[in-house]
């Protein structure tokens, strides 16, 4: 009864696709969610309904070993034929979901074979996701540590090169989370994924912005769904900090419901906003000095605190401050230096990537509308959290708190609040920032 009740918090979301209030149709093409105690049991069942018989496994050694090995065990009892691979690490000891790791799948994935299984956290997920895409075989997700936000999403994160992109791929057909493996995962990853989640009320905020200030689509559903996707991690904060299987039911379906948020939107709106830009920009410099990577919401729970210290900076300003400070908004051209010399070889890329937001179209009317809403853009500012809170959240999970606790140091933290607005094309409170400087 209790599992009905429960699994029902995702069921609606789950192979749909309908006409939204706001003007768009939406589908998600995610067929089936096991989220429960013992879900790997499920896979061989729905892959022989399904017709495979041939499947390759993609894990890295830590996960083959939390997972990888139990489910191959339960696939070969099923008759069913299974080719393994088991990423290797790079130079620093990590996976990362780049052409090397990219090429090793690719390498063991036998031609006959019908579909990877991703059994891992997000790396091994993106690298699975795009290669699976790429080569046309069904992708199925076995997420063994709550960690992201991303295992249902269409969008893979791949380093080429040493430059991180996102290339458009697809969603996985269905997800298989087991409780048992989801809570023996490392305290850090649960703690990530909680933080991946309290981004949303950043990015949530950084939407609404952009709808009240640029006219941007916004669909009331998706937003309503990512806001529930946070609450019920937060409504949970001891069960997660305490990493029980009920905790980790609850965070994952934030994280999950949060991804399908995304699926049915068709973009990363909802969920990813300033906070993953500063996120973004740090792994960015790290990769290029070649420092360890940070685990994803690790990174995003310290950055939300950071933008909800700027959200509550605006709450000090009046209508007649705004007012003069807009009046001096940087130019396109002042954008574009700003970018040289903040991007050095990517900057064209970014100049690119910014053109149609560097500037809004008419300046003059943007600055006149933002002084006359500007008490709507502080009524977005007071729904965001204070820093205190989202301190106080993240310390309960034993989630890092402050950039330091990161390893992040002070002068990378200022050059990412300055420049980092610039990693995506989007209207953030970082943006705002810069025109009211
Ligand atoms: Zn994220
Ligand atoms: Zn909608």
């Amino acid at each position: 009864m209790a599992e009905q009740k429960i699994q029902s918090v995702l069921d609606p979301w789950v192979n749909t696709s309908f006409t939204c209030r706001c003007g768009k149709r939406h589908e998600v093409t995610v067929k089936k969610i096991v989220l429960e105690r013992d879900a790997l049991e499920a896979v061989p069942g729905y892959l022989q309904e399904a017709g495979y018989r041939h499947v390759t496994l993609v894990a890295d050694s830590r996960t083959y070993e939390a997972a990888g090995a139990q489910l191959r065990g339960l696939l070969e009892t099923a008759q069913l034929e299974v080719s393994l691979s088991v990423v290797k690490d790079n130079a620093l000891g990590e996976v990362a979901a780049d052409e090397e790791a990219i090429v090793q799948v690719l390498l063991d994935t036998p031609l006959s074979s019908q579909a990877l299984l991703a059994v891992g956290a997000g790396t091994v997920h993106d690298i699975v996701r795009f290669v699976s895409h790429r080569t046309g075989r069904t992708f199925l997700s076995v997420p063994t540590a709550p960690s992201v936000d991303g295992f249902a999403s269409v969008g893979a994160p791949i380093i080429v090169r040493g430059f991180k992109q996102t290339i458009p791929a697809s969603a996985p057909e269905a997800i298989f989370a087991d409780l048992g493996v989801l809570a023996a995962a490392p305290q850090a990853m649960a703690a990530a994924g909680f933080g991946d989640m309290l981004g949303k009320h950043t990015s949530l905020a950084d939407w609404a912005l952009g709808r009240l200030l640029l006219g941007e689509h916004y669909c009331e559903l998706c937003a309503r769904l990512t806001r529930e996707a946070v609450e019920l991690c937060t409504a949970n904060l001891q069960e997660i900090a305490q990493r029980s299987e009920l905790g980790m039911r609850k965070l994952m379906e934030g994280l999950i419901l949060s991804g399908l948020s995304m699926l049915i939107v068709g973009h990363s709106r909802p969920a990813s906003g300033a906070e993953h830009h500063l996120s973004h920009y740090w792994e960015m410099v790290l990769l290029q000095q070649r420092r360890g990577a940070l685990l994803h919401g690790a990174k995003v729970g310290v950055a939300a605190v950071l933008m909800a210290h700027e959200y509550r900076t605006l709450l000090d300003l009046s209508s007649e401050e705004v007012q003069q400070r807009a009046a001096s908004a940087p130019s396109r051209q002042e954008d574009a230096e700003r970018i040289r010399r903040a991007y050095g070889a990517m900057a064209e890329q970014v100049i690119a990537e910014n053109a149609p937001a560097m500037v809004p179209l008419d300046a003059q009317a943007f600055r006149a509308h933002l002084v006359e809403a500007w008490g709507e853009v502080k009524a977005i500012a007071h729904s965001v959290p204070s820093p205190a809170q989202l301190t106080a959240w993240l310390e309960a999970v034993q989630g890092p708190t402050t950039p330091a606790e990161l390893g992040v140091e002070p002068e990378l933290v200022q050059l990412s609040l300055d420049d980092a607005l610039f990693v995506r094309n989007r209207f953030t409170v970082l943006r705002l920032k810069r025109w009211l400087h």
